[in-house]
């Protein structure tokens, strides 16, 4: 079970704090103060890591790089600490592929909480292995791998899952608690719009010119997968 995380902060009594929190929690911890650093640590632990705790404002490479690098190899999961509390800064980091953001100063337990949610989802992968169908689109958890009309979709952790969600329930209609509960976690603190801004995501990764988007919008409810599709069992 991996259970290393990696902790990029260039403010020692933050990643120090930090570090010795984590450890009492029995993690493994690594810590980088720059981005360049973050960078050279991830190459040599990649297949350890569970995730990385990384700080937006860092000297050398700014978490924003960082992020951007490590996309191009992988989908480690990636809990982003920005001081900013602008809702820019954290679609930024969304966008380009975070999967959750703290803003600081937070509790350790708020943290706590958002890393068992990343264990939970990394606990739930093992021994599934099934594809879902609908449409073009096909969602493989064996492969970790989605594809639209045969052409891989790159998609973060969250969009994943949250794409899974649906896949697995094509008959159910969610309403934005359930699907925060279900998928982020009963103990997600963020706002409950985070849902609206994944389920765009995932419809403009997934369009196709001519067909109604695959999650579909109830008015006044929530969200339910278009329409019933077949779900094959590997
Ligand atoms: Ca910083």
């Amino acid at each position: 079970m991996k259970n290393t995380i990696l902790i990029v902060e260039d403010e020692e009594s933050l990643s120090g704090y930090l570090t010795k929190e984590l450890q009492f929690e029995d993690f493994n911890v690594l810590v980088a103060s720059d981005g360049l650093a973050a960078m050279e640590t991830y190459q040599e632990h990649q297949n350890e890591l569970l995730l990385i705790l990384l700080d937006w404002m860092l000297p050398k490479l700014d978490g924003m790089e960082v992020l951007r690098r490590i996309r191009k190899h992988d989908q480690l999961p990636v809990i982003i600490m920005t001081a900013r509390d602008y809702i820019g800064d954290k679609v930024a980091g969304l966008d380009n592929g975070a999967d959750d953001y703290i803003t600081k100063p937070f509790e350790i337990e708020e943290l706590l909480a958002r890393i068992r949610v990343i264990q939970r989802r990394a606990d739930n992968q093992i021994d599934v292995n099934q594809v879902y169908q609908a449409d073009d689109v096909q969602l493989d958890t064996k492969a970790h791998r989605v594809t639209n009309a045969d052409e891989e979709v790159i998609l973060t952790h969250r969009e994943y899952d949250l794409l899974q969600f649906f896949l697995a329930h094509p008959d159910e209609v969610f309403t934005r608690d359930d699907l925060l509960d279900q998928v982020w976690g009963a103990d997600f603190l963020g706002q409950q719009n985070v849902v609206d801004v994944y389920v765009g995501y995932l419809r403009s990764k997934l369009a196709t010119p001519d067909a109604a988007p695959l999650i579909k919008t109830v008015r006044g409810v929530g969200y339910k997968l278009r329409e019933p599709m077949s779900n094959v069992q590997e």
